[in-house]
């Protein structure tokens, strides 16, 4: 008999993306057609795996549910599943109120999903995914939850304390997808840089990147998400000698001036700030930083802003994303100070940062002109070859387009290639 076919939906950050990618592999062996993303439903039934981190966020995953809802009740849609943070997080009210789901998950436990379609959970599977990003990379999360307690963030209540991966399961699954085409690793955690002090009981992060460049066909790692606060320094080290290991690090900031670092519980100094980033640049000649800055937390006055324009007119950071402070209820901010700054200026603000960094985006980008570098193929868009250099992460970073007038590229394969130009954000190049 045929089985049925699930759309499985995901929304938020990459490391949403690694469960559905692993709830996909479960249901591959079940013997089901998976869809993942598909534009609107197409399957008997859908699973939404859903973010809970900021409001924007919540609106998209409630949205999500209720369109899914709706084709439930317009008869196009069998069973509908609910998991992921916002579950979690809202499990009870969202019961009530969207109650066309057929059951909600939290973030830790659509294993039980499958148990509820009639299948099992093959444990020995636990390693294996079915990729929704190209074959030849994968996000790689190393752990879950976090230990931090930024007055900002929910993460802690969502995914709870931080938990490490075993050193060697995380090796294994780098080996299980190399062996399965994968070349890049997108190494992932909510806190990167707590890796090993739960479960060994030290930072242990230099000494897993130095595992996994280890492994045979990895030829690129790279590292998102790092607190600022007792960085392992070895790593600096890792990062110069390893090849395989780019010269990258995407590290969250959130702000520079004394006061909102203190207020936003940091456990980081203005001073601190600064001499790390020098650090970085000192030790791994040619890094690039990525960073995230938040604007209009509680108690951010003009001057504080002021401090902040002037930290990134400074640092020059080669990539930074910024967000708007957003409550969220049972964070320390939302129980402790009044949200006090009009989603106005917080949105003034957040555009006057970004005006300022897509100027020094687009310098940096201008002065990569004449340089040859090592460009992984993507995919292809209109005319183009689209890649990526080692400085770039998919989805967030700049690109390379490639005419596809005279080469004949094979995606996911390796060209040195000589950028010829640049617009405010990607850069063009040839083949050498
Ligand atoms: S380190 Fe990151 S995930 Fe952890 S509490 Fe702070 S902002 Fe949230």
């Amino acid at each position: 008999m045929r089985k049925k076919t699930i759309d499985i939906i995901t929304l938020g950050c990459s490391k949403n993306l690694v469960d559905s990618e692993q709830l996909m592999r479960q249901l591959n062996e079940a013997g089901y057609n998976v869809t993942h993303d598909a534009e609107k439903p197409s399957g008997e039934i859908a699973v939404i795996n859903t973010c809970g981190f900021i409001g924007d966020a919540k609106e998209e995953s409630i949205n999500m549910i209720l369109e899914f809802a709706e084709a439930k009740e317009e008869g196009n849609l069998e069973k509908l599943f609910v998991m992921g943070c916002l579950s979690e997080r809202y499990l009870k009210e969202l019961s009530v109120e969207i109650p066309q789901v057929d059951k909600y998950y939290g973030k830790f436990s659509w294993k039980e999903l499958l148990k509820d379609l009639g299948n099992a959970y093959h444990e020995e599977l636990h390693i294996e995914r079915t990729l929704t990003t190209p074959q030849h990379y994968a996000y790689l999360k190393i752990s879950e939850g976090c230990d931090r307690k930024c007055s900002y963030c929910a993460i802690p209540i969502i995914t709870g304390k931080h938990v490490s991966r075993p050193m060697e399961e995380i090796i294994d699954e780098v080996k299980y997808l190399v062996a399965n085409g994968v070349k890049e690793f997108q190494v992932i955690a909510q806190e990167l840089t707590y890796y090993g002090v739960d479960l060994y009981k030290r930072q242990m992060l230099p000494e897993l990147i130095e595992r996994i460049s280890d492994v045979p066909g990895v030829e690129w790692i790279r590292l998102h998400y790092a607190y600022p606060a007792h960085f392992p320094t070895d790593l600096f080290r890792v990062m110069r000698e390893r090849d395989n290991v780019c010269k990258y690090m995407d590290i969250a900031l959130q702000h520079i001036s004394d006061n909102m670092l203190e207020r936003m519980r940091r456990h980081v100094t203005k001073e601190d700030t600064y001499q790390l980033i020098e650090q970085f640049r000192k030790e791994v000649p040619g890094i690039h930083l990525r960073t995230t800055l938040m604007v209009g937390h509680p108690g951010e006055t003009e001057a504080d802003f002021e401090e902040l324009k002037e930290f990134v007119r400074k640092a020059r950071f080669d990539r930074m994303g910024a967000f708007a402070y957003s409550e969220e209820e049972g964070t320390y901010a939302a129980e402790h100070y009044e949200d006090s700054i009009s989603q106005e200026i917080k949105q003034a603000r957040l555009d006057e940062l970004m005006d300022i960094q897509q100027g020094i985006s687009a310098e940096l980008s201008a002065a990569k002109v004449g340089q040859q570098l090592k460009v992984i193929i993507d995919r292809i868009e209109g005319d183009y070859y689209i890649g990526r250099t080692e400085f770039d992460s998919p989805e967030v970073d700049p690109e390379v387009l490639i005419s596809m007038d005279n080469h004949k590229l094979v995606i996911g394969n390796f060209y040195q290639v000589v950028i010829i130009n640049s617009d405010d954000f990607d850069l063009f190049g040839e083949v050498v």
